[in-house]
């Protein structure tokens, strides 16, 4: 998978939002594990995030990371289950990425237990 195929596969993933807050502007590729720590163009390694989110992800790593949208370097993309909304679901859950643009839904009764501050909640951008 190249730099292009992934931007794509991602943004049909997310349908064009945010897949924090389901915002459709201001929208950027966010690696959870960076390019300098050896992160690929990945579908499994990307997140599209707005602006004002993917912001928050590098002014909080501890959070990120434990949100699954920040995977530690050596540590597999797919393997490492990240919470966001899928448009798919229409559902904000726990979810584990692939390739080929699918997620599957793990759980939705195990939020994580701190909701981060400031992180935004989709079921209110869904309300
Ligand atoms: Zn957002």
């Amino acid at each position: 998978v190249n730099e292009a195929s992934a931007r794509k596969i991602v943004r049909e993933r997310a349908d064009g939002r945010c897949e924090a807050c389901c915002s459709s502007r201001d929208l950027e590729w966010s690696h959870r594990i960076a390019r300098g720590r050896g992160g690929l163009w990945a579908p499994t390694n990307g997140l599209l995030l707005c602006r004002r989110d993917h912001a928050w992800a590098h002014a909080h790593p501890n959070h990120a990371r434990a949100l699954g949208w920040h995977v530690l370097t050596g540590d597999d993309p797919a393997a490492i289950p990240v919470w966001m909304q899928s448009i798919q679901f229409a559902w904000t859950a726990w979810f584990r990425l692939d390739d080929e643009g699918l997620v599957t839904w793990l759980t939705d009764d195990n939020e994580p237990e701190h909701l981060p501050e400031g992180m935004p909640r989709v079921s209110e951008a869904f309300a």
